[in-house]
């Protein structure tokens, strides 16, 4: 069994241990005083991408040193980045946008950790999905988070899985595939099945439509969107909307 200790102190401890960073998905305002505190706190920040989080860092006066750790170098990173936090490094992951390891790089770090036993702390903080379920107005008690489909293969087999599923879909999913992701999911789920898709989420040009697959594909017909977007797809449900 693993038992999560609460700290009674509110500064950071010398534990040897990761901190998970959420950063802000689009409002510098939604960077919360604790994450600004550890990210000034630690010896070394992991970040996705140096140039895009230099410029976070400087909006908020942090001066600790960045190495980056993205997709392509996370598993060469791992054991060097174990090693230092063992020689007793404090270090924090953060990712270009929201909360590291939700369909950003984490998880590996995360779960070498774990098997280090190295203690974990994944602050609390920004991600696209929740806002984006809650703004739906669907179910949210229970929830699927599907992050992105595969791009090519077993792209219609994942929707397929999914095409039963009574409770609410979250899916991220790019502008540019946008309207073929919604023309698959008329074909999978029903082009009456309500949808919700937000985009922009916490920015200047924030919406969130709502509308049947089909009434929301025509419109992003009309209108090609820009922008970061969020797909909640209401549950199967056998009665009538
Ligand atoms: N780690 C992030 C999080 O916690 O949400 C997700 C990173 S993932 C690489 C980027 C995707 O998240 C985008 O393609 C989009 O689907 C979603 N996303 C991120 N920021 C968003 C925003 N401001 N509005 C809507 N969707 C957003």
């Amino acid at each position: 069994m693993t038992v999560v200790n609460m700290k009674d102190s509110d500064s950071i401890s010398k534990d040897t241990r990761l901190y998970l960073v959420p950063t802000p998905i689009g409002n510098l305002e939604d960077m919360t005083l604790r994450a600004i505190r550890i990210l000034k706190e630690v010896d070394l920040i992991l970040a996705e991408d140096t140039r895009t989080s230099g410029r976070l860092l400087n909006h908020f006066e942090i001066e600790t040193p960045m190495q980056s750790y993205h997709m392509h170098n996370e598993h060469k990173r791992v054991d060097s980045i174990i090693t230092r936090l063992k020689t007793g490094d404090r270090i924090a992951l953060i990712s270009d946008a929201g909360t590291p390891g939700i369909s950003d790089p984490g998880f590996l770090l995360a779960r070498a950790c774990i098997e280090q036993d190295i203690e974990l702390e994944c602050l609390p903080g920004p991600t696209a999905f929740v806002p984006a379920l809650v703004n739906s107005g669907f179910p949210c008690d229970r929830f699927v988070f599907e992050g992105f489909l595969p791009v090519k293969k077993g792209r219609q087999t994942r929707l397929e899985l999914l095409a039963k599923e009574t409770r609410t879909l979250v899916l991220y999913e790019s502008p540019h595939k946008l309207v073929k992701t919604l023309t698959q999911a008329g074909q999978v789920f029903g082009e009456d099945r309500m949808i919700s898709v937000s985009r922009e989420l916490t920015k200047l040009y924030e919406e969130t439509l709502r509308g049947t697959v089909k009434e929301i594909r025509e419109h992003f017909e009309i209108h090609p969107p820009k922008g970061e977007i969020v797909i909640v797809i209401k549950g199967r449900s056998d009665k009538k909307r």
